[in-house]
C-alpha cells in the first residue's frame, strides 16, 4: 500500500503534476546517490533527476566551489553579459571537452533547459537551410514546448498540445521495425521521392539512445549511415544529447564512438553539474549565422550553473572516468541479464548502453508495479517507453559499488515480490 501524497500538493498544484504521484512522499535531503524524506526514510536514487544529476546530489567538490562563489558575492544573474564565471566555463569546456576530441563548435547558451536547446537547434536549422520540416523518429523525446514536442514521437505527450503539430516527419528509428528492416534505406527512398529540393527537410534530429522512448540504442553503423544521408542531401544533423550526453553512455558525447560529427548538438541536464538549470547548443562555426540579438532570453547566463559546470568538468580530466562508467554499466547489465533469466515470467529484455540500462517487460503494467514496489523498499526508479513498459535504471555516474549493489538488490527483491 503506497502512502498518499501530501494534501498541500493536491490542493495547490495543478493536476499536471506527475512525479510526485509516482514517488508519493516529501523529500528533504540528498547526498551522492541517496535521498531522504520527511519521515527520515532513505532512498537509493536510480533516477538521478532524469539525467540531471550525473555527478550525484550535492557533490562535495562542486558544492565547495558554489559556496566559495556565493561567499565572494560572485555575479549570479547577468543575462548574457560577460562574467568571469562564464569565461572560466567556456575555457574549461574548450580545453577539457572540445579540444581533446578535435571538435570544432561554437557554444551558444539557448536558455535554461533541454527544450530551449532543442528549440534553438530547430530554429537555427530553418534559418540556415531556408527549409521548414524536420525528420524525427518514432519514440523520440525532445521536450515539451511546441517545436520540441513536434519532433517528439509520443502520442500522449503530443495530445497535450490539443491540436496537431506541424513541420515534423516521423521516421522509424533503428530496430523499430525489427532487425531485418533497413530504416535508413527507407529514409533515403523518401528523400529521393521528395527530392525536388522544395520539400527537403532542414534537419534530422535524433537521440543516440532514446531514453524516454524505451531505452532504444541506435547502432553506431545506423548513426553513421544517417550522417551520410545528411551530408548527401545537405540536411543538418542534430544530435539531442540532453540526456545521453555528459557521460551517460560512457564517453562525454554519446555520439563519439560512432565517429560522427553532428552539425548541432543539444546539451542540458547534467551540463549544469549540480542539478542547476543550464543548456548549451553546440553549433558548427559555418552555421553560427544568427546576428546578435536574434536569439536571446533572460536566463541564458546562469552563473551558478557556470561555476558548477566548470567544476564538474574536472571529472573529464581524468581519463579513466569514462571507463569507470562503462564498467559500472557492464556490471548492471550482467545483473539484469541474470534477473531476466531467473524470471522468465517477466518476459524481459535488457536494453541500454553505459549507465542507462533497463528491462523491457512483456506484461502490461508490470514495469510500473516493479518501480512502485522498489520505491516502497527504498529505491527510486522510473519507467520509460510509450506504454511505460521499461524499468529504467539511471544512477548517478559517480555511484560507488555499495550503492550500485544495494539498488540492484532492491530491484531483485521487488521483482520477486511482484511475481507473488
Ligand atoms: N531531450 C531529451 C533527450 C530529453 O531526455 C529531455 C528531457 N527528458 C529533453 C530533451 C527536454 O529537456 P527539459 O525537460 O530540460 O526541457
Amino acid at each position: 500500500q503506497l502512502r498518499s501524497p501530501l494534501r498541500v500538493f493536491e490542493k495547490l498544484e495543478s493536476e499536471v503534476r506527475s512525479y510526485c504521484r509516482s514517488f508519493p512522499t516529501v523529500f528533504t535531503h540528498a547526498r551522492d546517490y541517496k535521498l531522504w524524506d520527511a519521515e527520515g526514510r532513505e532512498y537509493i536514487d536510480f533516477f538521478a533527476g532524469a539525467g540531471a544529476l550525473n555527478y550525484g546530489h550535492n557533490n562535495p567538490k562542486i558544492k565547495e566551489k558554489l559556496i566559495e562563489y556565493l561567499m565572494n558575492d560572485g555575479v549570479t544573474h547577468s543575462l548574457d553579459m560577460a562574467t568571469a564565471a562564464k569565461e572560466n566555463f567556456l575555457k574549461r569546456f574548450y580545453h577539457v571537452i572540445l579540444k581533446p576530441r578535435g571538435l570544432h563548435y561554437k557554444v551558444m547558451f539557448p536558455g535554461p533547459t533541454g527544450t530551449n536547446s532543442v528549440e534553438s537547434a530547430l530554429k537555427l536549422a530553418r534559418k540556415v537551410t531556408g527549409r521548414d520540416t524536420v525528420i524525427s523518429f518514432t519514440n523520440a523525446f525532445h521536450g515539451m514546448t511546441l517545436g520540441s514536442l513536434a519532433v517528439t514521437g509520443n502520442k500522449f505527450k503530443r495530445k497535450g498540445a490539443g491540436i496537431p503539430l506541424n513541420n515534423s516527419i516521423s521516421m522509424p528509428f533503428d530496430n523499430y521495425l525489427g532487425d531485418e528492416a533497413d530504416t535508413v534505406n527507407y529514409i533515403e527512398r523518401f528523400l529521393e521521392d521528395n527530392g525536388s529540393g522544395v520539400s527537403l527537410p532542414a534537419a534530422i534530429i535524433l537521440e543516440t539512445v532514446q531514453a524516454e522512448g524505451g531505452i532504444n540504442a541506435a547502432s553506431f553503423q545506423w548513426l553513421q549511415r544517417i550522417e551520410e544521408i545528411c551530408r548527401r542531401w545537405n540536411i543538418l544533423l542534430i544530435v539531442d544529447d540532453v540526456q545521453m550526453g555528459c557521460g551517460r553512455t560512457g564517453p562525454f558525447f554519446s555520439f563519439e564512438p560512432a565517429g560522427i560529427q553532428p552539425d548541432i548538438v543539444c546539451l542540458s541536464k547534467s551540463i549544469g553539474g549540480y542539478g542547476l538549470p543550464m543548456a548549451l547548443t553546440l553549433i558548427k562555426p559555418e552555421f553560427d549565422v544568427w546576428e546578435p540579438g536574434e536569439h536571446n532570453g533572460t536566463f541564458r547566463g546562469n552563473n551558478l550553473g557556470f561555476v558548477a559546470a566548470a567544476q564538474a568538468l574536472s571529472y573529464w580530466e581524468n581519463e579513466s572516468f569514462s571507463e569507470e562508467i562503462k564498467a559500472k554499466g557492464e556490471r548492471v547489465r550482467v545483473f539484469l541479464e541474470k534477473l531476466v533469466r531467473q524470471h522468465p515470467e517477466m518476459e524481459g529484455e535488457v536494453r541500454g548502453r553505459g549507465l542507462i540500462q533497463g528491462i523491457a517487460v512483456g506484461k502490461d503494467g508490470l514495469a510500473e508495479k516493479i518501480c512502485a514496489a522498489a520505491f516502497e523498499r527504498g529505491l527510486i526508479m522510473e519507467t520509460s517507453g510509450a506504454n511505460s513498459e521499461v524499468v529504467k535504471l539511471l544512477p548517478p555516474l559517480t555511484i560507488d559499488e555499495a550503492g550500485l549493489n544495494k539498488g540492484l538488490q532492491i530491484l531483485e527483491d521487488s521483482i520477486k515480490w511482484c511475481k507473488k
